[in-house]
């Protein structure tokens, strides 16, 4: 079943390719794993996904723990600064780093810790009042700002669009990300790259790899509906 949906996953994803002239390897797909069980996890891995998304930091360790060392950890869900030295050594990339502060106590562990966080900037384009992010206009201050911090690099943007059934009304929002992206690269500011946009997930990710994502999170399109319980 998850070996199915992958394979489906993947097919859209190649037509999107096709039809944004983009390469198929420069677009990842990572398995939002979040409340499943590792054996799903196992399942996923088999099926060739190595790279996996989780929003909790408690999860993604516990995870990471018995799952094999091969697999990219992406934390792609809200993040408490408290918990950030968890993740440090453990996580391949944060998603979702809106604030000065978060980014600080990212630097300090990886500091302490002799090591380097790749990160992205979680931007709120749709301009959601219940979203995380930071605004489109204040995005390219902070990554000045945090890129005079030792241990932490700025590799690019992540959004969250809004939930839509029509895939197609996300589409301007991907661009805008794309543009602030390209934008923002073109002020060369030291230690940041835009290599990755990080958009699209099952309800529109194929939209998303047309307009430039380099990663899609997709959960429910691998895994099925997720359970929160009680
Ligand atoms: C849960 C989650 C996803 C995956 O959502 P689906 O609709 O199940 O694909 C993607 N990105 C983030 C940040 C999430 O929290």
């Amino acid at each position: 079943m998850i070996q199915e949906r992958m394979r489906q996953v993947r097919e859209r994803m190649d037509v999107s390719c096709k039809k944004g002239s983009r390469d198929p390897s420069d677009v990842v797909l990572i398995a939002v794993s979040k409340t499943k069980p590792v054996e799903m996890l196992m399942e996923a891995y088999q099926a060739g996904a190595r790279d996996f998304g989780e929003n909790k930091v408690q999860e993604l360790v516990e995870k990471s723990d018995v799952l094999p060392k091969d697999i990219r950890w992406h934390m792609i869900g809200h993040l408490q600064r408290n918990k950030v030295k968890y993740l440090i050594g453990r996580v391949w990339m944060i998603h979702s780093v809106d604030s000065l502060r978060l980014a600080e106590e990212i630097s300090r562990e990886a500091v302490k810790k002799q090591t380097t966080v790749n990160i992205l900037i979680e931007v709120n384009v749709a301009r959601e009042e219940s979203k995380f992010g930071v605004m489109a206009e204040d995005a390219e201050n902070l990554i000045r700002e945090i890129s005079v911090l030792p241990g932490v690099y700025v590799k690019g943007l992540m959004t969250i669009a809004p939930y839509v059934e029509d895939a197609e009304k996300n589409r301007k929002y991907f661009a805008c990300l794309k543009q602030l992206a390209v934008d923002i690269e073109r002020k060369n500011i030291d230690n940041v790259s835009m290599n990755f946009l990080s958009m699209g997930m099952t309800a529109d990710y194929w939209v998303a790899v047309e307009e430039g994502a380099s990663f899609v999170r997709v959960g429910t399109g691998i895994f099925g509906e997720r359970d929160y319980g009680a």
